[in-house]
């Protein structure tokens, strides 16, 4: 199966078993992701190692990414119990649970003396939205028009308000310390404001870790404002929808959608489309229409994962989505048309992917089958990514930590290798290597990019076209 659109299973209670796991590996998963929001970390921790040894077990790739909650604000209800509310009535959010009062608190609590009379609040993705109608201190009235339940650690969103918040949650800086020594790849960054965040925990992980990755989860008004310079600074970048429908107007989605792709392509970042894909099939056996139409929409867009959330989290039918997901995507690369982007060519390794693309469209009467990518950072594979071609990239690197981090780009296939010799020659014993690659088959041309000094990173130089 060469898929190419990469796929990332939130994982929860629906799928923390090693028999599960395994299963939506097999399926064709190639990220999991482990939402700080919920379970407390040495659940996060526990599973994750579970996942690599699954992974391990089945010789395949599986990338880790933590998402962080960043500048979030959650509410936490009396003893974690649902709290229900009658349309019209009024109730309390406060710093405290008050005595005989339907009341909620949020962290952080810094958050409640910058909210304004008047203003409107959403709990719960929008599910509920209340009115502040009195403010006194540290305690807000407010109102909703509609029954709904507000139940524990529900997102709370108020688009209107300036916030000023610290960048990391309190169990974000707990992982941050335990994250150390963990075999992570990602972390996510939750309601990432301008590329100052960014910088703050790039340095941050220096010490920590500083092989982590960061993907900018774009989801509210000040990363759209700031969108340029967060793309340019981030090692990837999630369009958030679930908080984003929330923080613009849902008219905007799309548009937004369409807008971060392009931009991300346009800077060899990769970008994922994540939320609500396949929701239905958290209780039902197929999608809607709506949905796999929006799984194939984001495909042609030319996204290069999506994610999967609570259908793998808690849903009732995580490998069974995992499946629908995949037999979408590979019907519609093989298919239909990727959109295509403006491509700048802006440095030598840029300009020598371009005539390598050009190379392979060109070639009709010695078709090329596969593109071989030898690569330290992962740069130059994420750069052929880009254009989206219809054939398997190998991506081959002597980083570990490059290997998986490539799990997230388009159409790459990443393989660890260690070479012996520093000056890179096209050998018979690496064809013989080579065709012991998946897709490779012997009489096969494939075209390599490499450098002259394997080994070294930003080195790109030359691309060579063999039959094998
Ligand atoms: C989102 O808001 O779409 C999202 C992916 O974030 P989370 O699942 O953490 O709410």
């Amino acid at each position: 199966m060469n898929k190419k659109t990469k796929i990332i299973a939130t994982i929860g209670p629906a799928s923390e078993s090693v028999e599960i796991l395994r299963q939506l590996i097999d399926k064709g998963v190639n990220l999991f992701r482990f939402n700080l929001k919920h379970n407390n970390f040495e659940w996060h921790k526990k599973t994750i190692n579970k996942a690599k040894e699954v992974a391990k077990a089945l010789n395949k790739k599986v990338g880790i990414i933590v998402d962080f909650q960043g500048p979030e604000i959650r509410v936490e209800t009396k003893n974690g119990e649902d709290l229900e509310i009658k349309g019209g009535e009024s109730f309390f959010i406060a710093t405290h649970f008050i005595e005989e009062q339907k009341t909620i608190t949020v962290t952080p609590p810094s958050v409640i003396k910058q909210i304004k009379n008047n203003e409107i609040i959403f709990i719960d993705s929008g599910e509920l939205e209340l009115r502040v109608i009195n403010k006194k201190g540290n305690v807000l009235e407010v109102k909703t028009e509609r029954d709904g339940i507000i139940k524990n650690r529900k997102s709370m969103n108020i688009p209107s308000a300036n916030l000023d918040l610290p960048l990391l949650a309190d169990k974000d800086m707990e992982a941050l310390i335990k994250i150390g020594e963990m075999e992570i790849d990602y972390i996510a960054l939750s309601f990432v404001r301008n590329k100052e965040d960014i910088e703050i925990l790039k340095k941050l992980l220096l010490k920590i870790n500083p092989k982590i990755k960061i993907i900018a989860k774009i989801e509210n008004a000040s990363a759209i404002k700031n969108l340029e310079e967060i793309v340019s600074i981030a090692d990837g970048v999630m369009v958030a929808r679930g908080d984003l429908g929330i923080e613009v107007p849902i008219r905007e989605l799309a548009f937004w959608q369409k807008k971060i792709i392009d931009l991300c392509r346009n800077k060899n970042k990769p970008v994922i489309v994540a939320t609500q894909m396949l929701k239905s099939m958290v209780n039902s056996l197929r999608p809607t229409r709506a949905e796999a139409t929006d799984v194939s929409n984001a495909i042609f867009d030319g996204v290069d994962a999506l994610m999967l959330s609570e259908e793998t989290a808690i849903g009732n039918y995580p490998v069974r989505v995992v499946e629908e997901m995949v037999n979408i995507a590979i019907f519609c690369e093989n298919n239909g048309n990727i959109r295509e982007v403006k491509i700048e060519t802006r440095n030598p390794t840029e300009v020598l992917v371009e005539a390598a693309v050009r190379i392979i469209k060109d070639s009709k009467n010695v078709p090329i089958k596969t593109v071989i990518i030898f690569t330290e950072s992962g740069n130059t594979a994420r750069i052929f990514s880009k254009y989206r071609l219809n054939m398997p990239i190998l991506a081959i690197s002597d980083k570990k930590e490059t290997v998986e981090e490539l799990a997230l780009s388009y159409g790459v296939n990443p393989y660890y290798k260690k070479f012996q010799e520093n000056n890179f020659k096209i050998s018979k014993k690496l064809i013989e290597e080579l065709t012991g690659f998946d897709f490779i088959k012997s009489g096969d041309n494939l075209l390599l990019i490499h450098g002259n000094n394997w080994m070294e990173s930003g080195s790109t130089s030359d691309i060579s076209l063999i039959t094998v």
